[in-house]
């Protein structure tokens, strides 16, 4: 399958990506994710909105996923969410150092592409320094796709809601 064909496309509101970007930041030096909110069309995914949800055990190599919480937080987004097209559409994390979505980021993927029964992006945010980096991946029911395109779009109104507490805050 090659990297246009339909469902490949991860369109990302360059606001969330900033907010997501401090938010990694600010989370050093533990790792930190939550979820991304949006839409699908033909062509793929649009992300116009994220939760950070704190782990409170996260470590710089770690960032754990709650299904429960990360359930919660998207009802709670979701009453507040004036758009009813909007709705989950996968996860992001960040990672301290050059390291891409792991092995283990990507079998995640897949099992909640499965779960959800529809595509899922995930959005590796890798923070070093002053400099940072974007890895994503887009998997469908029947595995990850490979490379999706991604484009940065601007969004009205993006934000990033923070759920939960930092041990170390
Ligand atoms: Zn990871």
């Amino acid at each position: 399958m090659s990297s246009n064909a339909p469902g490949g496309r991860l369109r990302l509101g360059r606001g969330v990506v900033q907010a997501n970007v401090r938010a990694a930041r600010r989370a050093r030096p533990a790792e930190t994710g939550g979820i991304l909110l949006g839409y699908r069309d033909g062509a793929g995914i649009v992300v116009t909105d994220a939760v950070e949800i704190i782990d409170a055990s996260a470590s710089p190599a770690a960032y754990r996923r709650r299904r429960r919480v990360a359930q919660e937080a998207l009802d709670t987004a979701l009453t507040r969410e004036h758009d009813a097209l909007v709705g989950y559409v996968g996860e992001w994390h960040s990672h301290l150092g050059r390291q891409p979505a792991s092995r283990q980021d990507r079998l995640e993927l897949a099992d909640l592409a499965r779960l959800a029964g529809d595509s899922v992006a995930l959005l590796v945010i890798m923070v070093r320094d002053r400099q940072h980096q974007l890895d994503a991946h887009i998997a469908t029911p029947a595995g990850v796709l490979p490379y999706p395109v991604v484009d940065m779009i601007n969004v009205l109104d993006a934000r990033l809601e923070i759920l939960g507490r930092r041990q170390h805050a």
